[in-house]
Order: C-alpha cells, then structure tokens, then sequence
C-alpha cells in the first residue's frame, strides 16, 4: 500500500535528503499509525502538529488508506502560561541565554537521557534538545528539537517557535542556577564586592540560592544589547 506524504518547511530538515522538500510516495503496512510512519520518516511527534489526509484534519494515532495524500504541519501552539524548559547535556549556552532573557531553564550538563525524559514528563516541562531519538520516546509531551547550531540563532529559534516574545523579563533569573533573583542591600553583601563595584554600583541582586551577586556593571549593556538583537529577530 502506498500513500503520498508532503511535509511543510521547517520539517524537511529532520527528513532523508531523497525526501526533502517534494511530495514522495511511501509505502506502508496497515497497521501502522501515522504517529508510526511519520517518526520513521525522522519527525518526533513533539515537533509536528494538524496532519491533513485528503484535505481532511486526521488524529495521528489514524491509519492510512491506500492512495492517501498526506500533508503533515510543524507544531506552532504557543505556551500558555509560563514557559518552562529542561535542556539537555549540548545546551548549555542556550539554558544561559535562556535565562538571560528570564525563562526557567533546568541545565546540568550531567543529565542522563532517562532524567531528562522524567523531569520532563514531571514536571511538565518542554524538553529542548538537538537529539530527536529522545523527542521520539513515548513518554515526552512537550519537546521540541533545536535546528540551529548557533546559540543566540537557538534562542531565537525558542522564542518564534513558542511565541515568548511578550514573555521576556530580562535580568530576573541566576544565570549559573536558575533560580529568580532577588533584591539585595548593598550593605549586607560590601565585603563581598571589589573595590570599584563598591564606588560604582548601588544596586544589587542575588541568587536566593547560590548566592551569586548581580549588578548593572559593564556587562550589563552589552547583554541588553545582546537580548533586544535576539527578541527582535523573533
Ligand atoms: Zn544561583
């Protein structure tokens, strides 16, 4: 039995080359689900969303007829409510972006495939990895696989896929561990300042947690700089 498959931009990057951007014809057995095919054609099931057969809107758990025409769609809801991710082991400079731009980030460049598919599915969160084996394991809801190699591309990339642009809340978050900010006296943390920052800054915040300490040095405008230029290309 055969059926015609069209995927729409950006799906073809997860498909063989012989595949890519033109409709083909594939053959199947009956009891495959279009779930089924459409994974072993290299698509996840987190990253594609409305599956039309013959113009009609089908559930993907369906199987195909023969002579179908079957035209797949990317996944584009956006996040109701806030966004939260865990990213794997490669991520890392993403998770820091990330959490520059004040989105919750789970990061430890430890996490074994097995921990983050249950964090994920625990704590409901948004699995983001450039490995679409793991998007593709039963348990994974939310996912999405990063296409993009460059990290601030990535974070563009995050944010258009997940429509967070009116989301973004600079400088709230601990880049080292995630955790939201919070206000600090200059007094309660002087000894702990080099002598310049001492002369220079007033404001602080600080990490509840590790207690990192932040102020609006000289980095600070250059990482401002950083999250207008990627919310701007999203
Ligand atoms: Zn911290």
């Amino acid at each position: 039995m055969k059926a015609t498959f069209t995927f729409i931009a950006p799906l073809n990057d997860f498909l063989p080359r012989q595949y890519k951007s033109t409709p083909f014809s594939l053959e199947f057995a009956p009891h495959q689900s279009l779930k089924h095919l459409i994974e072993s054609l290299g698509v996840p099931h987190t990253d594609f969303g409305q599956v039309l057969v013959n113009g009609q809107e089908v559930d993907a758990s369906n199987r195909l007829r023969e002579g179908d025409q079957v035209t797949i769609y990317p996944a584009n809801s956006h996040m109701e409510g806030e966004a939260r991710f865990v990213l794997d082991n490669h991520l890392g400079q993403l998770a820091t972006y990330l959490r520059m731009l004040g989105f919750d980030c789970l990061y430890r460049n430890d996490y074994q495939d097995d921990e983050l598919a249950r964090v994920a599915t625990q704590e409901e969160r948004v699995l983001l990895t450039r490995d679409r084996r793991l998007l593709m394991r039963k348990v994974i809801r939310l996912g999405y696989c990063i296409h993009q190699t460059d990290p601030r591309q990535q974070a563009v990339e995050v944010l258009k896929r997940f429509g967070l642009q009116g989301q973004v809340r600079p400088f709230q978050r601990c880049l080292r561990c995630n955790s939201p900010l919070q206000v600090v006296n200059k007094e309660d943390i002087l000894e702990r300042l080099e002598p310049l920052t001492k002369i220079y800054y007033e404001e602080f915040h600080i990490c509840p947690n590790c207690s990192q300490i932040y102020w609006k040095g000289s980095h600070y405008g250059h990482m401002l700089e950083m999250i207008e230029s990627m919310a701007a290309q999203a």
